[in-house]
């Protein structure tokens, strides 16, 4: 076989899938992953325990087979469960009919599975404790350390999926014409526990449960054992921040006085504070994203902010399209490497601009009437309309639609209910002038 052997660097989530993906289609992948084993030695601290998987990464999913192993791991989260400072809690479902789910899964029972499924391939071998240092754009080779020491692969291909602080891209940084953009909020996040109550769930846990607090928020998602799974998201710096909030008196008193509910449920509050680290909210974009034989693909081609819970998403939608654009060319990287990265990097900059929109809409908007009131309106107009009045939040989460065609499709959408609320008008207007000169005659 010619063209056939791939090298990918990172066996994270993308990376897993891929090689499954190719190993399914015959070629020879060698991962390279610079961790151990996740199956062996579980979670990282802190680390994203739990994610959201929805339509596109289940769509991906069901390509190689994983759709229900996948969802019989997961747990459906029909809506949002907001939580105020006082008073009752607020369910919101995620779809016009309250029927559809976004579904939290943990970080490394997906990325076992996705190594399983690889591993099944006899043409796939993983290689862990292996990381990349630097990659040769030029003749598609790479530099590994390893406990054997140094040693340099070579392959038709090699495609980066070593996530946000990518090494193969580094490689190229340093390549003319590359152009490179990456933006970190001024917020970080920070992990925190809700344990199960016995056999119980501490909270619902059939949604994802938001602490809306204006200019920062907690969100918390369940896990298989019962537990949640919080995420704080603060700034950094500055009032009510993680530097700011510094002493056991003071995070106690403050989760008392701004979360007194979820505080109430964490007996481990100071301690997962105290121990868990501060990660940061990264942009990244770049193009292009491929280079003589070698591509990027993922967060190395596209780091974006967690808030639509699309990251890994859209890293599944990458996979789908490589495979598709090799399959269409015969294999040859040299045609489908820039027609994956044409078709995917317009992608990739349309859901990094709705996950950093969705961070005010998740933060603060929906704490408002209106956006309460607008809410109810568009879920009644997709009722009525179907598929012809869909929302942001349908279309990202619950359709495959291309992220770049969101925007404009509902711009069109308003425009189209601003001229039928036009027409309706001018028919109520035109009926009542036309009764009140019946009336004079
Ligand atoms: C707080 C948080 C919440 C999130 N929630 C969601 C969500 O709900 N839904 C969703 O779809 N996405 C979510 N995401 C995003 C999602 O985690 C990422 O988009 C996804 O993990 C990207 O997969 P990847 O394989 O490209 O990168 P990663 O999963 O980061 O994998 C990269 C792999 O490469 C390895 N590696 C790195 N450098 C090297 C090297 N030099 N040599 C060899 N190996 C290397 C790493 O060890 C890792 O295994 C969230 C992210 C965060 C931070």
């Amino acid at each position: 076989m010619t063209n056939r052997s791939v090298i990918i660097v990172g066996a994270g989530l993308a990376g897993s899938l891929l090689a499954t993906m190719l190993g399914k289609r015959g070629y020879h992948v060698e991962v390279y992953e610079r961790r151990s084993d996740p199956r062996n030695t579980g979670a990282e601290r802190g680390r994203s325990i739990n994610l959201a998987i929805s339509t596109r990464g289940l769509t991906a999913l069901a390509e190689v087979g994983l759709q229900d192993t996948v969802l019989s791991r997961a747990l459906p989260m029909h809506g949002r469960m907001l939580h105020p400072v006082s008073g009752d809690e607020v369910f919101q479902s995620y779809s016009a009919a309250g029927d559809r789910a976004i579904n939290s899964i943990s970080r490394g029972e997906l990325n076992a599975v996705l190594l399983d499924a690889a591993e099944a391939q006899p043409t796939v071998r993983i290689h862990f404790n292996h990381q990349a240092t630097s990659c040769d754009l030029s003749n598609t080779s790479l530099t590994l350390e390893s406990a054997e020491g140094k040693a340099t692969v070579s392959a038709d291909a090699i495609i980066g999926t070593d996530g946000a602080y990518s090494a193969v891209r580094r490689a190229f940084l340093q390549s003319d014409g590359f152009d490179f953009a990456q933006d970190y909020l001024p917020y970080g996040y920070k992990e925190l526990t809700i344990p199960a109550q016995g056999d119980e769930y501490a909270l619902d846990p059939d949604a994802l449960h938001i602490w809306p607090r204006g200019s920062s928020m907690m969100i918390a998602l369940p896990n298989l054992d019962r537990s949640f799974t919080c995420t704080l998201f603060w700034p950094k710096a500055g009032d009510h921040s993680f530097a700011d909030l510094d002493t056991p008196d003071r995070i106690v008193s403050y989760f008392g006085q701004h979360y007194p509910d979820a505080a109430a449920l964490m007996p481990d509050l100071l301690d997962d504070y105290e121990h868990n680290p501060i990660g940061s909210l990264v942009t990244v974009r770049c193009s292009p994203w491929w280079r003589n034989r070698s591509a990027l693909l993922g967060d190395a081609a596209h780091a974006i902010v967690p808030f639509y819970g699309q990251g890994a998403n859209a890293s599944f939608e990458d996979c789908v399209a490589l495979v598709k654009h090799l399959d269409d060319n015969d294999g040859n990287w040299d045609a489908a490497l820039p027609a994956y990265a044409h078709e995917r990097t317009p992608q990739a900059n349309a859901v990094a601009d709705l996950a950093l929109h969705n961070f005010v809409e998740m933060r603060d908007s929906v704490n408002s009437i209106g956006y309460r009131a607008v809410r109810r309106t568009e879920n009644l107009l997709h009722q009525v309309l179907g598929n012809r009045y869909q929302t942001r939040y349908e279309m990202v989460s619950f359709s495959t639609i291309p992220y770049s065609h969101i925007e404009p499709k509902l711009k069109r959408q308003r425009q189209g209910i601003a001229g039928l609320a036009i027409l309706v008008g001018a028919l109520i207007g035109g009926s009542m002038m036309i009764r009140a000169l019946q009336t004079r005659s």
